[in-house]
């Protein structure tokens, strides 16, 4: 299941997606699937990236915007020991390769069921799960994020997405989160979307039932470079 997050008349919504084998949905989000851009596979690298969701932004539901393409598709590199990534959509058949920590493929990862994920997930028809709620702040958590981001040099100062990394990460990951900044123009990224424990265990298990796996998204509001980490609790 996947939560998305964006701005929206001043407030933080947010929005649970989840695949459904048999429903049909008026809009074409799903899980899964054969990519449909081209260069998926990093240069230089030797497994390809796996497309986890796509988001059918033609859906008044969810007002997040890419210039030029329709579809939001996000992109995981499971097989790679370091999996964080960054990309830019550039159409729906055009993807921009922008960072990649490392291109070694790892066997041995701890919370793969079988050693080796598929290149291409079971696709699957995804839907909404309701309206967007406004997400609400942990107002405890947001000062404390905010002392520690005091005497740093882009320390936050209205509440945005990025706060989110309070609410969703705890200290570790908002070291992460609260500073990631866009590899393509240096903008801090805004958060995304986020999938905590198994992606969808109804139509695939990734590794094993594990909950304790959180996949994060953010992407930069300048020029929507996105970034993808999963991260294991
Ligand atoms: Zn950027």
């Amino acid at each position: 299941m996947l939560e998305l997050f964006y701005d929206q008349d001043d407030a933080v919504m947010s929005n649970m997606l989840s695949a459904v084998p048999f429903e049909d949905s008026t809009y074409l989000h799903k899980f899964g699937g054969i990519p449909p851009h081209d260069g998926v596979i990093p240069p230089e690298g030797t497994a390809p990236w796996q497309l986890l969701y796509t988001i059918d932004l033609a859906d008044p539901a969810i007002p997040l915007v890419i210039p030029g393409c329709r579809f939001l598709c996000l992109y995981n590199a499971f097989q790679y020991e370091q999996p964080l990534i960054q990309y830019r959509l550039k159409s729906d058949s055009e993807v921009e390769f922008i960072y990649q920590d490392d291109l070694k493929v790892r066997n041995d990862a701890p919370f793969l069921p079988d050693g080796k994920y598929p290149d291409v997930l079971p696709e699957s028809k995804a839907i909404l799960l309701g309206e967007p709620e406004e997400v609400v702040f942990d107002e405890e958590l947001e000062e404390f994020w905010l002392d520690e981001l005091e005497d740093q040099e882009d320390a936050a100062s209205s509440p945005d997405r990025n706060q989110l990394c309070a609410l969703y990460g705890g200290v570790s990951q908002m070291q992460i989160f609260g500073h990631t900044k866009c590899k393509a123009c240096g903008e801090t990224m805004d958060y995304l979307a986020s999938v905590r424990g198994e992606p969808e265990d109804k139509v695939i298990s990734l590794w094993g039932g594990e909950e304790g796996v959180l996949i994060l998204y953010q992407i930069c509001p300048a020029c929507f470079t996105i970034e993808s980490v999963p991260l294991v609790n």
